[in-house]
């Protein structure tokens, strides 16, 4: 998501990239992932580069800049999208497990 507000265009393009530009991306990765056999979920990208992969506290002031994350919380030290990316992994792990819960009943 954040490819949105990192990639800096000339105002024609900007148009096109909010539009089309993600729709198609997003078939695309879809029809991929079809293809190649590849289960994929959605996950809600929200606040994914503010929350500490480690300990799960939240603050804006966590995202130190471009590239640096450091928790207000733990201390811990990351760089800012491989935090983020854990982040939407385990979103991503979530969804998956509670997909399948659902389709496979709890035995008493
Ligand atoms: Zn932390």
């Amino acid at each position: 998501k954040g490819i949105r507000n990192r990639v800096r265009l000339r105002k024609p393009q900007r148009v096109a990239l909010h539009s089309w530009a993600f729709a198609q991306l997003g078939d695309f990765i879809v029809y991929t992932a079809k293809r190649a056999g590849v289960p994929l979920v959605f996950v809600d990208p929200a606040y994914t580069s503010q929350t500490c992969a480690e300990c799960g506290h939240v603050d804006k002031r966590n995202r130190v800049d471009q590239e640096l994350f450091i928790c207000r919380g733990c201390g811990v030290v990351a760089h800012a999208d491989r935090n983020a990316s854990h982040n939407i992994a385990t979103r991503g792990g979530s969804v998956w497990n509670a997909g399948r819960e659902s389709r496979v009943p709890a035995t008493p």
